[in-house]
């Protein structure tokens, strides 16, 4: 017999990232990822015509990809592999940290609303030591539901797949849904959630919307999702991730003495993880929740 499907919905939490109040879906105390998924900020929309934007000075990251995904507003992304490059809605920034890697995110000269998302995938152990990266996707894949038109970020839809690195199996989606319901082809073998990020869904009968991760299990082959007027969704969902990760500021890693070292190279300097060519400062680590070792 066919068990109901699994709909657990969790309430993100509030985070400051650069001053901008972000709505943090992933990592939650019972959720710590949704197939390689480890992180989603669901940032704005936020005005910024009364403040200089959004300036994250130069930071690391090692064990995973940073994803970034616009609905509105652009951001310029320079790494430490010499990248320097300007997002706009509908592309994708897609950074992998491998071993270390650091990057910066400045607003230009651009002065209205900024909405957007920023997720972060957890690599896995074949990778998560190898060599940093840095693509971006001006044109991603799209698929035509009956209401909604799904652009295919990581992974693939219905046969339509993303050129975007992916480590482990892994899909994520953007819904550009309207007024009616779209049914959504899923593998199976993955397990999903929902983010919304503007308007409202109802999934299974139940309404989410922003401020809020659906979780949806695994064992799907399909999904109705249903708008009663526009919105637009974030869709992610993967192999369940088979290593448990330990997550300490910008760092995914396995071990407490992995994450020790990453933050005394951080501490230390610059050789592990490179320099960007910015004028805004890097950012100094917070202290690791366990205290620092030696003390
Ligand atoms: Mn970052």
């Amino acid at each position: 017999m066919a068990q109901a499907p699994v709909l657990e919905v969790t309430e993100s939490r509030t985070a400051d990232v650069a001053g901008l109040t972000v709505r943090r879906a992933l990592p939650r105390a019972r959720r710590r990822t949704v197939g390689a998924w480890c992180f989603v900020d669901h940032l704005g929309p936020a005005a910024l015509d009364e403040r200089l934007g959004v300036q994250v000075g130069p930071h690391p990251h090692i064990g995973l990809h940073t994803v970034t995904w616009l609905l509105e507003g652009e951001q310029r992304h320079r790494d430490s592999l010499g990248s320097d490059q300007v997002i706009r809605p509908g592309q994708l920034n897609l950074m992998t940290a491998g071993a270390g890697v650091v990057h910066a995110e400045e607003s230009l000269d651009y002065w209205g609303p900024l909405h957007g998302v920023q997720l972060w995938v957890a690599q896995p152990e074949s990778t998560r030591h190898g060599e940093a990266a840095f693509e971006h996707h001006a044109d991603l894949p799209q698929v035509e539901l009956d209401a909604a038109v799904a652009t295919v970020l990581v992974g693939s839809l219905d046969g339509v797949r993303s050129a975007a690195r992916a480590d482990t199996p892994l899909v994520g989606l953007d819904l550009d849904a309207r007024a009616g319901t779209s049914v959504l082809p899923l593998e199976p073998s993955y397990e999903h959630a929902l983010v919304v990020l503007s308007g409202a869904v109802s999934v299974d009968g139940s309404v989410v919307r922003p401020g809020a991760l659906a979780y949806l299990g695994e064992g799907r082959d399909e999904l109705a999702v249903t708008a009663a007027e526009p919105a637009r969704v974030l869709l992610v969902g993967g192999e369940p991730f088979q290593s448990p990760v330990l997550m300490a500021w910008n760092f995914v890693a396995r071990t407490r003495e992995e994450l020790d070292a990453a933050y005394a190279d951080w501490a230390g300097g610059e050789e592990r993880f490179g320099a960007v060519d910015t004028a805004l400062p890097r950012l100094a680590a917070p202290p690791p929740p366990w205290g620092v070792r030696g003390r």
